[in-house]
């Protein structure tokens, strides 16, 4: 017979300690009856034997030390019936001995104790302190659902438990087995060695946690349930009352704080902190883990979508770009049509208004046309009319002077702003004479060269641009009427 040591230096164990023997110092009032007190004071020796290797329910940890929920249930009643010495924790070597040393007065009271007729025999039963179902466990790829659904499956039961006894009594169809303990149960259903398991949740997480066998999980209860209570010698009445005065005054919160604190394996055991701690640390990093995949997959699928995105600006930009030449080209020649160029006439009239500055405009039309369409037919026409645009741009390209635009089918109009009447007339001129003196090929390798007639009016006095281009017109039919090829200044006709 072995006798450890009691105290266990946790600090949850201290909390315990501290708050019991604040609420009895506080109300100073002793639960136990004068008899109570006095056949207790009159014992020199308690000898509580736990069961050795049940935990969490109580166990002995490798110092020796005397652990789990009844062993927190003992240190709270220790402090309030103030037992002092008189407690002495008893380490055997196992339940067998912890009973048999019961009938044998060799010990005084057991803990976490089912009530049973021949148990009842020799000691006396407080009321349930802790009650734990019997849950059936299973290996993950395990997909039947309860008990009965193990018929025929190897099911295996701790030995000299009342949890084994009742899978024998209730389902003589399974093929029962007894193992010595939970943890090698727990291994040979882990490992394939039998498909079920039944025991306590309690224990059952304790040693899934402890092996790291993952590979197991609950499918149920088994209908039993153990209702742990403490034992005590049945000579000793005097003690049960005791006992029981004791743990009714033991509060739901502290009960609570100690099943928690066992059953979710919130233990001092360095082994369960370090594998709890590197879970949630696994967890930490796994979701870490998903957060740079995911932002770097949201960065990524930003980065494609914002390149999309500028791909669509851009090629709107461009489809707009296209409209807007669309609305402000004129087809044949590239340049600017009928519309566009009378809006920047207007504009840039205006300005030029606003600016005191000079405005010139020139008007084109090209001379017997017709005649050009009729000989070579519409396409060379066309060939004609561009090849004029192109020689006008040209020459206004070199000066970096004036725009052109198509006014109509072979007429075109030239604004020529701050640029007076002179200079605007020497432009004419030359736009004329590069005209005239322009090869164009035609069918047949054959060559024409057109003439064009000009009419140019520049702002004298405050008039209307539409004003202006009127008197360009004028002037273009005053060039046409002297003989074509030349250039008519508004009101004054100029000969080529
Ligand atoms: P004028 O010297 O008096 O101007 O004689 P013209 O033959 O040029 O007479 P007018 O200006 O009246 O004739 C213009 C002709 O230009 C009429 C039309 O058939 C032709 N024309 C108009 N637009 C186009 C065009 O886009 N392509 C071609 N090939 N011909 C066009
Ligand atoms: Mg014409
Ligand atoms: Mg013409």
């Amino acid at each position: 017979m072995k006798i450890s040591g009691f105290l266990t230096k946790s600090l949850f164990s201290f909390l315990c300690l501290l708050l019991s023997s604040m609420t009895g110092m506080l109300y100073g009032q002793d639960i136990l009856t004068a008899d109570e007190r006095l056949w207790l004071d009159q014992q020199s020796v308690i000898r509580f034997a736990p069961a050795p290797n049940f935990p969490p329910v109580e166990f002995f940890n490798e110092d020796n030390e005397y652990q789990g929920i009844t062993a927190d249930f003992i240190k709270i009643i220790d402090q309030q019936l103030n037992l002092g010495q008189k407690l002495e924790i008893v380490q055997l070597e196992d339940w067998g001995e912890v009973m048999s040393e019961g009938r044998s007065r060799g010990i005084d009271m057991w803990g976490a104790a089912e009530k049973t007729v021949s148990r009842s025999q020799y000691m006396q039963f407080t009321e349930p302190y802790i009650r734990l179902p019997a849950v059936i466990i299973v290996r993950q790829e395990y997909t039947g659902d309860g008990i009965e659904a193990l018929v025929g499956k190897k099911v295996v039961g701790i030995e000299n438990y009342a949890s084994y006894e009742h899978l024998q009594e209730n389902y003589p169809q399974l093929n029962a087995l007894g193992v010595p303990d939970i943890e090698a149960g727990l291994r040979m259903v882990s490992y394939g060695a039998a498909d079920a398991i039944v025991a306590n949740n309690a224990a059952a997480i304790y040693y899934i946690e402890k092996n790291g066998l993952t590979n197991l999980k609950v499918i149920g209860e088994s209908g039993f349930e153990w209702n742990l209570r403490f034992a005590v010698r049945d000579d000793w009445a005097p003690l049960l009352s005791i006992m029981q005065k004791s743990l009714d005054s033991i509060t739901a919160l502290q009960k609570r704080d100690i099943y928690r604190y066992w059953i979710n394996l919130d233990s001092s055991d360095g082994w369960k902190f370090t594998k709890d701690y590197m879970l949630i640390a696994m967890a930490g990093a796994l979701v870490l883990i998903l957060l740079v995949l995911f932002g770097w997959g949201w960065r990524k699928r930003s980065a494609v979508k914002m390149q999309l995105l500028t791909q669509r600006i851009e090629e709107q930009k461009k489809r707009e770009e296209e409209l807007k030449n669309l609305a402000t080209t004129d087809e044949l020649t590239g340049t600017y049509n009928r519309r566009a160029i009378l809006e920047i006439a207007h504009t840039d009239y205006q300005k030029c208004l606003d600016e005191g500055q000079l405005f010139s405009v020139l008007l084109i039309d090209i001379d017997h046309f017709k005649q050009v369409n009729d000989q070579y037919g519409h396409e060379v026409g066309d060939r004609v009319i561009r090849a004029v645009v192109n020689v006008c741009r040209e020459v206004l390209k070199a000066k970096n002077i004036g725009h052109i635009g198509r006014i109509g089918g072979e007429e075109f109009v030239i604004l020529l702003p701050m640029i007076d009447d002179m200079d605007a007339h020497s432009v004419a001129e030359q736009l004329r004479e590069r005209v005239e003196n322009e090869p164009i090929q035609c069918v047949d390798n054959a060559l024409h060269c057109v003439t064009i007639s000009v009419g140019l009016a520049s702002l004298e006095r405050s008039e209307k641009f539409d004003e202006l281009l009127n008197r360009a017109d004028i002037a273009m039919y005053q060039a046409k009427k002297a003989g074509r090829n030349r250039v008519a200044i508004s009101r004054e006709l100029v000969a080529g």
